[in-house]
C-alpha cells in the first residue's frame, strides 16, 4: 500500500512564502483537508477535491484525512504558517497514535512553513536575535493559570516572546490580562511589536511599547512579538524603525 498524507505548511500569506516542496506536494494532492479560510488561499485545481472544515474540530479533521490517506487516496492537509506550530501536524499525529494500526502504515510527511512569528520578525528588523520562546494564549486546550505561569517564567529567564492566538471572541479579556502581568516583570519600555495579516495584503504592524501597549490593536489573525530590556529601536528618518535583540546578553 502507498498511503501518504502531506502536511503542508502554506506560510503566512504571500505566495512566495511557501516553500517549492510543499507548493509541489500540495499541487499532487487529490483531496486537501483543512480549515476553511485556509483552503481558500489555494486556488482551485482540476481533480483536486477540497474537505474545509471548522477551525475547532482538528481531531476529526485529522482522523477524516487519515482515513482518506488510508484507502489510498493521495491527501494533503494545509495549515497556515508552519503545520508544527499550534497546528495540525501535533493533531495529525494524536490521531495516529490514537488510531486503528492501519493509520501506522501511512507515509506521512510534514513540510515545514513560515510561521508568524519568523515573518513578523523579519518585517521589523531582527526582535527574535537571541533566545525567544513562542507561547500560544488560547486557553481552549491548556488552563490559564499555566498560560500565566509561562509568561511569568519566560519574562523572569529574559526570553523575547512571540504570543500566537492572542485574542478571539470567545477569549476577549486574555491578552489584556497577559500585559497586565507582563508589566509588572518587564520595563515600561520594552518595546512590543503587533503583526496582524502579516505578507497578506490587509497587513498591518505597530510597533509601541509595554506601557502603551493596547489589547484592541490585536485580533485573531495578530501575533505579538514582546521584547526583553535588552531589545532596541532603533528610528530612521524615512524608513520604519529597525527593532532587534542583540545576540550579546549581558553578564
Ligand atoms: N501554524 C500557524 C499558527 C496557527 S495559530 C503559524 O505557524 O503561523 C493561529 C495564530 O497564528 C493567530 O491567532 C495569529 O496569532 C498567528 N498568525 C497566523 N498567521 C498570521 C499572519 N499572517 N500574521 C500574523 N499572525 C498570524
Amino acid at each position: 500500500m502507498n498511503a501518504r498524507l502531506d502536511v503542508i505548511g502554506l506560510g503566512p500569506g504571500r505566495e512566495g512564502l511557501i516553500t517549492p516542496e510543499a507548493q509541489a506536494a500540495l499541487d499532487a494532492a487529490k483531496a486537501v483537508f483543512g480549515y476553511g479560510p485556509y483552503l481558500d488561499r489555494i486556488p482551485p485545481r482540476d481533480g483536486q477535491t477540497r474537505h474545509p472544515s471548522d477551525n475547532r474540530v482538528e481531531l476529526a479533521r485529522a482522523e477524516a484525512a487519515l482515513t482518506a490517506a488510508a484507502e489510498g487516496s493521495r491527501v494533503a492537509m494545509v495549515s497556515g504558517g508552519d503545520p508544527g506550530v499550534f497546528a495540525m501536524a501535533a493533531a495529525v499525529c494524536e490521531a495516529v497514535e490514537a488510531g486503528p494500526e492501519t493509520w501506522r502504515r501511512i507515509d506521512i510527511v510534514m513540510h515545514p512553513g513560515i510561521t508568524a512569528m519568523l515573518a513578523l520578525a523579519a518585517r521589523v528588523g531582527a526582535p527574535l536575535g537571541h533566545d525567544f520562546c513562542a507561547i500560544s494564549l488560547s486557553d481552549n486546550l491548556k488552563p490559564w493559570p499555566l498560560v500565566e505561569r509561562r509568561l511569568v517564567a519566560a519574562a523572569g529567564a529574559g526570553f523575547v516572546m512571540a504570543l500566537y492566538n492572542p485574542i478571539s471572541r470567545a477569549r476577549p479579556w486574555q491578552l489584556g490580562a497577559a500585559f497586565e502581568l507582563l508589566r509588572a516583570q518587564l520595563p515600561a519600555e520594552t518595546p512590543v511589536i503587533f503583526g496582524r495579516a502579516v505578507a497578506r495584503e490587509d497587513e498591518r504592524i505597530a510597533i509601541t511599547t509595554l506601557a502603551e501597549a493596547d489589547p484592541a490593536q490585536a485580533d485573531m489573525a495578530t501575533c505579538l512579538i514582546i521584547g526583553t530590556s535588552e531589545t532596541r529601536v532603533i528610528t530612521r528618518p524615512a524608513l520604519p524603525p529597525l527593532v532587534y535583540t542583540p545576540r550579546r546578553a549581558p553578564a
